[in-house]
């Protein structure tokens, strides 16, 4: 038996491991039903990143994936950058959730409006159920919801995001935050109560983590900074009509609030996701989101869980480095998978020598149609299977130990991470 053919027998006991899956931001079914979406709906999450990198205009874009036209014009409208992106792991995703879900065998106008007619037929009550359960094998999703804390316990554990506390730089934005958690919001002292309250009563709620996602907007270097200066800056806010801080001059005081965000999820025995690597949308700065930025944080903040998610992709050593160096980092797939599949595979040929395995999480999917939760972990499964099996034909695990590597990666990894009873 070569290589390949082992991945194959390996990949069907991985399938047997029920998968605690780090990411994803499904919205409620009853919303997904009601939406009526279709096979080329499902592009928006992130094939359509590929199509702005071929120079696809956004207005074309949008109705590609407009659920409201009909199927044939809108796959006129995609057919001629189709060659160009089709490559992906983004692509395959969406061709592997429709060969495997929908028995759509080709990318034609035909086959995508018979696939349409399947999937919008599937979509029923029950229908994320038979997907995530039946389908995917998925035992608990962490979904991120931004600030919802509801969802069906049966299939998601919730996580909350904390970046409206560290953005906050406008009067705006303040008065905003004061009516969404009931808290005045007259001094830097309010702000950090209000922050404290909201983070101990979504934990009341079930959250298991708080999501730092500011990567998106500025660096990831977080310094100690004074309450004086702070509580200047915050003041400022309030100056002529409350136009604010730049991003730039609001750095100090998003700096002193992130740290009593940690401090408050430590508090409340939350891990913290923080986004690394990899924007969504592109055009963006990379250079911000690395993720030995955060070093200081784990340094001093050693009670503290810290899960790095996308890998840092593409500061992937970088990141395994940081699970390596700290016993409360953890390196996170989530996303990965399907950015890279070959990059994925490397990373984690190279993270099995260097991180031990229970600091790595081997999937999250990060998407917004459950669809595309059975792609991406199709593509996760193989990636996991084709690294081990060559670690087998090295000699360097068992069949055995490689299947508990496994279990690691897809269960034990998040359970200990997020401190889940699963
Ligand atoms: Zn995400």
């Amino acid at each position: 038996m070569n290589v390949r053919e082992y991945a194959a027998e390996l990949l069907k006991q991985i399938e047997a491991i029920p998968v605690v899956d780090s990411h994803e931001h499904l919205v409620p079914e009853a919303e997904h039903i009601d939406s009526n979406i279709d096979v080329l709906s499902l592009i928006d999450h992130y094939t359509s990143d590929d199509l702005r990198a071929v120079g696809c205009p956004p207005e074309v874009a949008e109705k590609i994936v407009d659920p409201k036209g009909e199927i044939a014009p809108r796959w006129e409208l995609l057919e001629p950058y189709w060659p160009k992106i089709r490559n992906g792991s983004y692509a395959r995703m969406w061709t592997r959730t429709l060969k495997d879900l929908f028995d759509c065998q080709e990318v034609s106008a035909a086959a995508l409006a018979e696939a349409t007619e399947k999937m919008r037929q599937a979509n029923q009550p029950g229908w994320y159920k038979q997907v995530l359960k039946d389908r995917c094998n998925i035992s608990v999703c962490i979904l991120d919801q931004g600030s919802l804390t509801d969802c069906d316990c049966e299939l998601f554990v919730p996580v909350i995001h904390a970046t409206q506390f560290i953005e906050a730089r406008t009067k705006q934005q303040v008065e905003e935050l004061s009516a969404t958690t009931d808290h005045p919001l007259h001094c830097l002292d309010d702000l950090v109560s209000a922050a404290q309250g909201y983070i101990s009563h979504v934990r009341a709620e079930g959250a298991v983590a708080l999501k730092v996602a500011v990567a998106y907007q500025r660096t990831l270097q977080f310094d100690k900074v004074t309450r004086a200066d702070a509580e200047r800056l915050f003041n400022r806010i309030f100056d002529h009509l409350g136009e604010g801080l730049s991003w730039a001059e609001a750095k100090p005081l998003q700096d002193y609030i992130l740290h009593k965000c940690v401090q408050a999820a430590m508090e409340n025995d939350m891990t913290i996701i923080f986004h690394t690597g990899l924007q969504a949308g592109g055009q963006n700065i990379v250079t911000n989101t690395d993720p030995t930025l955060l070093t200081n944080l784990f340094l001093e903040y050693k009670q503290a869980r810290f899960d790095l998610f996308h890998a840092g992709y593409p500061y992937t050593r970088e990141c395994g480095v940081l699970a390596k160096y700290f016993p409360n980092v953890w390196a996170d797939l989530a996303w990965v998978h399907i950015i890279s599949a070959a990059g994925t595979r490397q990373i984690l040929a190279d993270w099995l020598d260097l991180v031990p395995a229970n600091k790595i999480i081997g999937f999250g999917g990060d998407v917004r149609h459950v669809e595309l939760v059975y792609g991406h972990l199709y593509e996760a499964r193989r990636n996991i299977a084709e690294v081990l099996a060559e670690r087998v034909a090295r000699g360097d695990d068992t069949e055995e130990e490689a299947l508990r590597i496994a279990q690691f990666l897809l269960h034990d990894s998040p359970v200990e991470a997020f401190k889940l009873s699963v």
